[in-house]
């Protein structure tokens, strides 16, 4: 089911008295493929809640309007829009075994949609298998892990199969090797029943790790839209470019001059096509080469062998930020000394507008 979002937007009035309303989405515009998982992800109070609170019907649109292929649910209730709901904190009920829980929600269908007991424990223990916990079928949550505890909430959205599988922070209560496994079954689970699945996470590398597309929210407004790596190799402005990667993108204070990309008094690359002129300047960890004669010149604080690679870890007086972090291949041997020098690759290095934190693309001199 392809989920089409029309200049969707949400104003709450102030939680404040004499507060200015808040946006908390603003005219949000897009179609989610039928099929697809989509990571809604964005820093804490960007609208991520909310757009998905719209789409399940639990909120209603300031203005805009919601289609479920061809349908138009702006207007109906949760309860008819056939959506599973997965929240963070898992909400089962206590006294209830994992069996009923699991079945709850299929209790309440009425009139010719009633199923039978036999029938509702047939999919609740389908339900169940999907997500692997068969075999707890007569235990109470609270004999359960975080993880199985969350596995029955997903089952208990899976049981109606729904048309959207909408879940808000999912694994966030979830202990890290718990997180990794069960965002991993997740994937499983969205690709062998095909729900279209919108997933909420303010965790970049979650969302990066399992989602077909991410969609990138700062206070309400969408940054950006497109595959993970699309993203992460091409951001549209300097918050996306932010948002994204561990270590972050090392951002300096910069300025073009004549074709040359200068930080400080070092020209660190030969450019086309921006005029003179500060600009930001955004560098992956991964962006830089050592190079005993570089262009580019870094007070060196320490090295970190890890293994396969090496983090350097020193500083700029035009860093925007504490310390310079940059990613080389464990083979290139550091030289100790007060400074380290570096070139710089181009695919890379990412200019943008020092007042908007627009993207300002630049052709590479040969
Ligand atoms: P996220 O899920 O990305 O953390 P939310 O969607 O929960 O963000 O919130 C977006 C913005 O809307 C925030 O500024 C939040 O304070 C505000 N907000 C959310 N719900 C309400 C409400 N019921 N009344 C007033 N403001 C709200
Ligand atoms: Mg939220």
């Amino acid at each position: 089911m392809k989920v089409a979002l029309d200049h969707l937007t949400k104003i709450y009035p102030s939680r404040t008295k004499g507060g200015a309303p808040v946006r908390a989405v603003d005219n949000f515009t897009f179609e989610i493929p039928d099929g697809k998982l989509i990571g809604l992800l964005g820093p804490s109070g960007c609208g991520k809640s909310t757009t998905l609170n719209l789409i399940s019907g639990l909120e209603a649109p300031t203005e805009g309007k919601i289609y479920f292929g061809d349908d138009d649910v702006t207007d109906l209730p949760p309860e008819k829009r056939g959506v599973g709901l997965v929240f963070q904190n898992y909400a089962l009920y206590p006294h209830l075994t994992v069996r009923e829980n699991i079945r709850f929600p299929l209790e309440n269908f009425r009139g010719k949609d009633k199923l039978t007991n036999e029938e509702m424990d047939r999919r609740a223990l389908e339900a169940a298998k999907l997500v692997q916990i068969e075999n707890l079928m007569e235990r109470k949550p609270a004999q359960m892990s975080g993880g199985q505890q969350q596995r029955v909430a997903i089952a208990r959205a899976l049981v109606k199969m729904p048309r959207v599988l909408l879940l808000d922070e999912p694994l966030s209560n979830l202990d890290a090797r718990l997180r990794l496994q069960t965002r991993e079954e997740l994937r499983r689970i969205q690709n062998e029943t095909g729900i279209t699945t919108v997933f909420v996470t303010h965790d970049q590398e979650e969302a990066m790790s399992i989602s077909d597309m991410i969609v990138v929210m700062e206070k309400g407004v969408v940054r950006q839209i497109g595959a993970p790596q699309e993203v992460y190799d091409d951001p549209k402005n300097l918050f996306v470019a932010k948002f994204l990667g561990t270590p972050p993108i090392n951002v300096f204070r910069g300025s073009v001059k004549a074709d040359k990309l200068m930080i400080g008094s070092e020209a660190v690359l030969d450019i086309k096509g921006v005029p003179d002129g500060d600009i930001t300047v955004g560098i992956r960890p991964e962006g830089f080469v050592l190079n005993e004669n570089g262009r580019f010149t870094c007070e060196l604080s320490r090295v970190e062998v890890m293994g396969r690679d090496t983090s350097v870890v020193s500083t700029h007086k035009c860093m925007d930020g504490v310390s310079v972090r940059s990613i080389i291949p464990s083979e290139d041997k550091v030289k100790p000394g007060k400074t380290v020098r570096f070139d710089l690759k181009p695919s890379k290095v990412h200019l943008f507008d020092s007042k908007t934190g627009e993207r300002v693309y630049y052709e590479v001199k040969k």
